[in-house]
Order: C-alpha cells, then sequence, then structure tokens
C-alpha cells in the first residue's frame, strides 16, 4: 500500500499518515496500514487498495491501475504488460522527476520568502503588509511542498503564484 501512495508521488510519514489527495487536506487524515490491509481517510471516507487508490488518484479504471502498478513494481501478470502500458509508467517516472525538481527550486524561494516576509513584520518596514498578507500562505506552501508536491504542481494556480514569487525575492531590494 505504502509503495502504490508513494508511487503516486505522495510521502507518507512514519505512521503511516500523508495528506488525503481526495478532498482538500490541511492536516494528515489518509492513513496506511501495513500487512496489505488498504488505506482509509479518516475525514472523507476515501478507501481501499493499492489498484483502487491509483485508479482514483491518476484517474483510471481499476484495470489499468492494475496493469500500471504491474509494470512499475515488475510483477509478472498473466496477460502481458502493454507497450502503451510500459510507456505510461516511464512518463509517471519522468513527470516524478520534474515535479521533485520544480518543488525543490520552488521550496528554496518560498523559504527565502517566509525569512523576508517574517523580517518585514518584525522590522515593520516597507514589506510589512504584504508580511502579515502573505506569511501564512508562504508557510502552508513550504509545507505542502514538502509533504505534497505532486499536489501542488497539479495545481496551476499555485505554480503560476509561487513562480511570481522567485521574482518577488530578486527584487525585494530594489
Ligand atoms: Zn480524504
Amino acid at each position: 500500500m505504502r509503495q502504490a501512495v508513494e508511487y503516486c508521488g505522495l510521502k507518507p510519514d512514519r505512521r503511516g499518515l500523508c495528506l488525503c489527495p481526495f478532498h482538500p487536506d490541511r492536516h494528515p487524515s489518509l492513513k496506511i496500514y501495513p500487512d496489505g490491509k488498504g488505506f482509509y481517510c479518516f475525514t472523507c471516507g476515501a478507501g481501499g487498495d493499492p489498484i483502487t487508490f491509483v485508479a482514483r488518484y491518476r484517474e483510471i479504471s481499476n484495470a489499468a491501475a492494475a496493469r500500471e502498478l504491474a509494470a512499475a513494481f515488475s510483477i509478472p501478470l498473466q496477460t502481458p504488460v502493454s507497450y502503451r502500458e510500459k510507456r505510461e509508467v516511464e512518463r509517471t517516472a519522468r513527470r516524478r522527476k520534474e515535479t521533485a525538481a520544480w518543488a525543490k527550486r520552488a521550496g528554496i524561494y518560498m523559504k527565502v520568502y517566509r525569512g523576508l516576509l517574517c523580517d518585514a513584520i518584525r522590522e515593520r518596514n516597507e514589506h510589512f503588509e504584504e508580511g502579515l498578507k502573505n506569511l501564512t500562505w508562504a508557510e502552508y506552501m513550504i509545507e505542502q511542498l514538502e509533504e505534497n508536491p505532486e499536489q501542488v504542481y497539479k495545481d496551476r494556480k499555485a505554480v503560476k503564484k509561487i513562480g511570481t514569487i522567485e521574482e518577488r525575492v530578486n527584487h525585494w531590494y530594489l
């Protein structure tokens, strides 16, 4: 179950908890059970096994999810894995790499931005209002980028806003 969840780019903590991708989740409420007992979200009630998790997460059929997991983890199937499914697995791996690289860079800029906002609030300088307005958002995004980079990356609005922060940081003192 954990491997399937991680395959989707989510990162359960040591207790097997992570943010639920099936509802807007701010505090980890999705529990991953060991020994093949599947997953369950305490907030929205989503639950199931690795196949239904991947199917719902990627919005594909259970059969497609099963074949994709089989291809990803080299689990032999009676039906041969098609070329298309192999390509899908490669595409997922590529997307994850791309997301991870983006999230790393975004995280660095967001942390610098958080520092600048904290200074602004403490010093009550010309960026004071921006500090009050954006500090909570910056902290939330830093947390999300670490715990749930895939979901942040899927949110085009968030990606766009984070993109503007890079420039904001670079021009802060100008
Ligand atoms: Zn949920």
